[in-house]
């Protein structure tokens, strides 16, 4: 754990300890299901649609702290964005986490940015990103489960 000290910072913790939006929706909405079968990490994300605007992002699941914290921060920064604003920001989380010079810097990623040193932890990218690729997979109405394997 001592090489990971700092992936965790104060605001992964947080997230981790109180995951926010972290429930199952009374309405009906899509969904999908994601595993990471690296870590052991398994989430599933529920989507709530008005025409183009996601309404509601929640989640549940069991993982590390950083897929955690990756869910419960992914799903407060989408709330009123549009699906092709989500895909965007994917894009440009994909790029943060991975290392690519382009993704620093972005200001819509904002509390995102604390996921900065994962791209250190090749590892940890996919714990990073199980949660956007099930967000994704719930957006593009798939049943199977994804797996980022
Ligand atoms: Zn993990």
């Amino acid at each position: 754990m001592t090489e990971l000290t700092d992936l965790y910072q104060e605001l992964i913790l947080d997230h981790n300890r109180s995951p926010r939006n972290c429930r199952r929706p009374v309405v009906p909405s899509r969904q999908a299901e994601g595993y990471n079968p690296l870590c052991g990490d398994r989430v599933t994300v529920y989507v709530s649609l008005d025409g183009e605007v996601l309404k509601d992002v929640s989640f549940e699941g069991s993982g590390c702290a950083i897929s955690t914290a990756a869910a419960s921060i992914m799903t407060q920064g989408l709330k009123g964005k549009s699906v092709g604003e989500a895909r965007a920001l994917f894009e440009k989380f994909r790029r943060l986490v991975t290392g690519d010079p382009t993704g620093d810097g972005e200001p819509e990623l904002g509390k995102l940015h604390a996921f900065g040193g994962v791209s250190r932890f090749p590892a940890r990218v996919k714990c990073a990103t199980l949660v956007w690729h099930t967000l994704m997979a719930a957006l593009n109405d798939r049943g199977e489960v994804v797996s980022t394997e």
